[in-house]
């Protein structure tokens, strides 16, 4: 089956959806993007979605190209066109293509670029990687200054990538000035004698998502939380630590720079929080 993508208005074959050279997104990075899941063909946590996108698009001066109830039914549509089940929607914004290359922004009338596409991701909810735990390396962070906003700026992170495959491993950890910020893709947490600890908000890490229903579900469960940088050897001597985002939810971290956490095996608050936000998220998608 010929996946079908949406490309500023129109939902086409994906060998025939096409963005001009001239594209913002593609010469400058001016472009934000959103990643839903989905679950059992309903969409998890959209509200949130659109409403960090609106919040990223506000910072940067960049235009809306829809509403959120248009944006809805693009996802919806995609999700039959496309037989969707468990897997993700991609969107992604860019200030447009305007003409010709230039710095400055294109005129305010220029029309933004719109693109939305699916990944399919049977059993989504079931991956392996939950029972065993992922392994995570340390490295600098050396991404732009303004993390809170989710643009397509993601060299960096797929660097990051790189090195811990190149290390045996499934992912990093960005450090700066002595504390971890977050993983690549996700933010990082530690558990130490039943608290949950992950960074503060700020302009050094990206709002997750599913760092918010998270931490909601754990307050609503009593269990405590803290919001405050770490370092890598508190890390190290967490009784567990995991990460969270859009499409892993809820992942156990069993290791950081060779180091087994706790008992080098996933921890029960990780499989607990998984379990409640699955179970949550499934009953509140749409
Ligand atoms: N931090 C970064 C750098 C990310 O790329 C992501 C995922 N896009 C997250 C955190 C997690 O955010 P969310 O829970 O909204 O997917």
């Amino acid at each position: 089956m010929t996946r079908i993508v949406y490309v500023n208005g129109e939902y086409l074959p994906e060998d025939q959806a096409k963005v001009s050279v001239f594209d913002r997104g593609f010469l400058f990075a001016d472009g934000v993007y959103e990643v839903t899941s989905v679950l059992d063909g309903k969409l998890i946590d959209f509200d949130g979605h659109t409403k960090r996108l609106t919040r990223s698009l506000n910072e940067l001066d960049m235009r809306a190209p829809c509403d959120s109830a248009t944006l809805l039914e693009i996802h919806r549509e995609l999700v039959t066109r496309n037989d969707l089940v468990d897997g993700m929607i991609y969107l992604q914004i860019t200030r447009g293509a305007p003409n010709d290359r230039d710095f400055a922004y294109p005129a305010p009338e220029t029309e933004p670029t719109l693109v939305l596409f699916t990944q399919s991701k049977p059993g989504l909810a079931d991956s392996p990687m939950a029972k065993t735990g992922m392994k995570v390396i340390s490295i600098e962070d050396q991404r732009w200054g303004r993390r809170d906003i989710k643009t397509v700026q993601l060299l960096y992170p797929s660097m990051g990538k790189m090195m811990a495959k190149a290390a045996g491993c499934d992912d990093a950890w960005m450090v700066e000035d002595g504390a971890v910020t977050e993983g690549t893709s996700n933010n990082a947490y530690i558990i130490k004698d039943g608290t949950i600890i992950t960074r503060n908000l700020g302009t050094e890490i990206l709002h997750g998502i599913t760092r918010a229903a998270v931490l909601r579900f754990a307050r609503e469960a009593q269990m405590k939380v803290e919001e405050r940088p770490f370092t890598v050897a508190e890390a190290q001597a967490a009784d567990e630590a995991f990460i969270t985002s859009a499409s892993t939810f809820v992942m156990p971290v069993v290791e950081l720079d060779g180091q087994s956490i706790g008992t080098g095996k996933p921890g029960p608050v990780a499989a607990r929080l998984r379990e409640i936000y699955l179970e949550e998220s499934r009953k509140a998608a749409i």
